[in-house]
């Protein structure tokens, strides 16, 4: 792997300072900062490139759709997807998400039916299925937790049932850190014919993501977490499912022929992607994808469990310090609280401090409820982070102590 201060230097704004101070970015779990060839490559489609895709035949739109195709063709390949028609873009997980749940939902459920997630999901991957079930009727099951944040297996696989229709589970908890045991949850629900959505919002930008070795059945994430832009997401499905699946959206590009009396569809990918898509934001994604994939994943992998060792060493023998989420398969992201300080006093010190955290419930209400608190500290750390940052913060934390 590059040199931590070169890796530093490709990206612009973690030079810069706050409050006159340095800044120390421990907020990636909500977004990650963004390389310099990212930013350009926004930039060359903006100032070189721009014209609408897949719809002129002049020049401008032939490039713009030559880079949203071949941003397609990239997220294929980091995911391992058998064909780039299986790469839907969206706006982002959420997007990808609520996508799913309602054509999925158009098809497949009824009243009666049921839908499995997990005690661990963003609110991303709940609502859209609550929303599936009170449209109709259909009943939404909860995979409970430990105390450590661990999902309970045993529960899940009595939670599945002839009635079940979809099991959506996040790869990684964005509140506490938990990794998922996905294998044992995908292998459960095939053996059942039932299929699997990843959400994958916390876990692409960790690892190696192989959807065809998951073997999942969809798989969502959004580009602003893995240092591409805002706006732009996935949504991986293999592509009999996709096919078998009613569009979601009406509109421009998703039509094959339109009468007044019937509209036939356009194939794959097309077919899940109305109106003008952002092709800026997928050609930026795609070289961030690049960009994650010339660091080596692998390397990203070790180096931020080391960050997360060092982190949970220091943070655990911090006095007053409580972590939430004490997994032994955790991604680099704490949460904690100081005992008797709210979080976003915390929070707000440490922001004037330079230390940029994330404090609430992380839109992760049930997760809170379920520790009996309001919300937790998160941070949330990638292989751009150092350890002295991580003892900045520890000296932050110290300081909230002083002042409360
Ligand atoms: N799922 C998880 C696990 C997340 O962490 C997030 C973002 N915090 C989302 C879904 C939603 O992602 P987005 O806001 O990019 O759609």
């Amino acid at each position: 792997m590059k040199d931590i201060s070169e890796i530093r230097s490709d990206f612009p704004i973690l030079g810069r300072k706050v409050y006159g101070k340095a800044l120390v970015y421990f907020d990636n779990g909500a977004t990650t900062q963004k390389p310099q060839c990212v930013i350009d490559a926004v930039n060359e489609i903006l100032t070189q490139k721009n014209g609408n895709i897949h719809r002129g035949v002049h020049y401008l739109s032939d490039m713009a759709s030559e880079a949203y195709e071949n941003a397609r063709q990239k997220v294929a390949s980091f995911i391992n997807a058998s064909k780039k028609e299986e790469i839907v873009f969206t706006s982002g997980t959420t997007g990808s998400i609520n996508a799913l749940a309602f054509s999925f939902g158009e098809k497949y459920v009824k009243e009666g039916d049921e839908i499995i997630v997990s005690h661990l999901e963003h609110h991303a991957n709940i609502v859209p299925w609550q929303m599936l079930c009170e449209r109709k009727g259909a009943l939404l099951k909860v995979i409970p937790v430990n105390q450590s944040g661990e999902l309970l297996l045993d529960e899940y696989y009595r939670l599945l049932s002839p009635r079940t229709r979809i099991v959506a589970v996040t790869q990684a908890s964005n509140a506490l850190g938990t990794v998922t045991p996905l294998r044992e949850i995908i292998d459960a629900a095939h053996a059942v014919n039932v299929p699997v959505l990843v959400d994958g919002a916390q876990g692409i930008q960790h690892g190696i993501v192989d959807v065809r070795q998951l073997d999942c059945d969809f798989y969502a994430f959004s580009g602003h977490k893995i240092y591409g832009p805002t706006g732009i997401g996935v949504l991986y499905g293999k592509e009999n499912l996709l096919n078998d699946l009613p569009p979601y959206q009406g509109g421009g590009d998703m039509v094959e022929k339109v009468t007044f009396e019937k509209t036939t569809y356009n194939q794959l990918p097309f077919k899940f992607e109305a109106g003008t898509m952002n092709y800026a934001g997928a050609a930026g994604l795609g070289t961030a994808l690049d960009y994650v994939s010339s660091l080596g994943r692998e390397d990203i992998a070790l180096r931020e469990k080391e960050l997360l060792r060092y982190a949970t060493q220091k943070l655990s023998s911090t006095d007053r310090v409580r972590i939430f989420g004490n997994s032994s398969n955790k991604i680099s992201t704490i949460s904690f609280l100081i005992e008797g300080i709210h979080q976003y006093d915390t929070g707000m010190v440490l922001d004037k401090m330079g230390i940029a955290v994330r404090t609430g419930t992380h839109c992760a209400q049930p997760v809170m409820d379920f520790y009996g608190i309001e919300g937790t500290v998160r941070a949330s750390m990638c292989f751009y982070n150092t350890f002295d940052e991580i003892d900045a913060l520890v000296a932050g934390i110290e300081q909230v102590k002083k002042m409360f």
